[in-house]
């Protein structure tokens, strides 16, 4: 591995200053920045390894919201009784990451910003591609199996991040520190597409790092659910996932429907959670909701299995929700 400088600052102000040099990168867990590093994906000259930073691990009620420190590792949140009450398709979500030990050093900044799993993008030996400043997208005339089936432009690669499309349901914010102080940002503003940058997955300027994730009270405590198609049961990427969460009773008055592993971007099913709202949850209107879920998607030549598994994931999960 090419060295780099390991710094370990203990403050949130100290962090952002330290990532204002060239090719800084934070740290978290490790679990994805490490291999990147190994496979020397990424220029990588100095590590600002966050863990040194106290009280960015809380799981806690703020107020009515839930929020969660950006260093609070996935198996904590995954075994937090409070997540679980309040926002399960988050416990769920994090519960799916990988296997045991991923979760136990994983955390939920880490996870959020990780970089794409595209197999050209992680191959050392493919160094023109889009995301590692290329100008060649290997997968629009390769093997495409894991790719985006909406959004792409550049680059399809999908955004790998189970917590992701689960916060994305949930109208989660992100809280981020820069050099000019904090700022929230809504989830669905949080991730960028290739349209946008095709070199970024988020808008995280190089020296901003995230600190926490707020749940709103308006979506916690609703019925929620993560589910997740992966060809293999642990240590594995989604295929495809969906978040969804439905509020109402009887009568849905807001559903949300995100879709993993198929955009560059969580992707919401907002077409489907249109025709939702002011019905019930019967067989049909599932049926129905399904179908427009995978409404727009374009696949590329070797992944339009991503289709049938969106509508019946989507099926799937809102027949959880009916019963609850
Ligand atoms: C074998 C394997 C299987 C995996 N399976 C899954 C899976 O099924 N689902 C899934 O979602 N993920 C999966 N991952 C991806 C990922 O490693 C983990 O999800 C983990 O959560 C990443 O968190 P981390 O703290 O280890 O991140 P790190 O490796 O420390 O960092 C990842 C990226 O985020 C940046 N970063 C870290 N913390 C912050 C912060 N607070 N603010 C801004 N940027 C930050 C780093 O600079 C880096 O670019 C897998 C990884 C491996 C190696
Ligand atoms: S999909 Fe994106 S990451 Fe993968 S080869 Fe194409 S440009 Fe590179």
């Amino acid at each position: 591995m090419k060295s780099f400088e390991y710094t370990r600052p203990t403050s949130v102000q100290e962090a952002v200053q330290l990532l204002s040099a060239q090719n800084a990168r934070a740290l978290g867990g490790g679990t994805d920045l490490l291999g990147i590093m190994k496979d020397a994906l990424l220029p990588t000259d100095r590590v600002v390894d966050l863990k040194g930073i106290q009280g960015l691990d809380h799981i806690k009620d703020d107020a009515g919201t839930l929020a969660i420190g950006a260093l609070a590792r996935l198996g904590d949140i995954a075994s937090s009784s409070l997540v679980s009450q309040k926002a399960p398709a988050l416990a769920q979500a994090a519960g799916l990451v990988a296997s045991p030990q991923i979760r136990n050093m994983g955390t939920l900044g880490g996870n959020l910003a990780q970089k794409v799993r595209c197999w050209y993008f992680r191959d050392a030996d493919r160094t023109d591609c889009y995301k590692r400043n290329g100008s060649y997208c290997y997968a629009v005339l390769g093997a495409s199996d894991l790719h985006a089936v909406f959004g792409g432009a550049a680059c399809f690669a999908v955004h790998p991040s189970d917590t992701a499309t689960a916060l994305s349901a949930l109208d989660a914010s992100v809280v981020v520190a820069g050099p000019k102080g904090q700022r929230t940002v809504p989830i669905a503003s949080f991730f960028v597409g290739p349209d946008t940058d095709y070199l970024r997955e988020t808008v995280l300027a190089p020296d901003e790092i995230i600190t926490e994730v707020r749940v709103p009270p308006g979506a916690l405590g609703a019925p929620s659910v993560f589910l997740k198609a992966a060809p293999r049961r642990s240590i594995d990427f989604a295929r495809t996932s969906v978040g969804a969460q439905v509020v109402g009773t009887n009568v849905i008055q807001t559903a949300r429907i995100a879709l993993g592993a198929v955009a560059p971007t969580p992707h919401r099913a907002t077409k489907a959670e249109a025709f939702l709202e002011g019905k019930s949850l019967a067989a049909d209107t599932i049926a129905q909701a399904a179908e427009l879920a995978a409404d727009g998607a374009k696949p590329l030549a070797s992944n339009a299995y991503k289709v049938p598994l969106i509508k019946g994931l989507v099926r799937q999960a809102l027949t959880a929700l009916a019963a609850r």
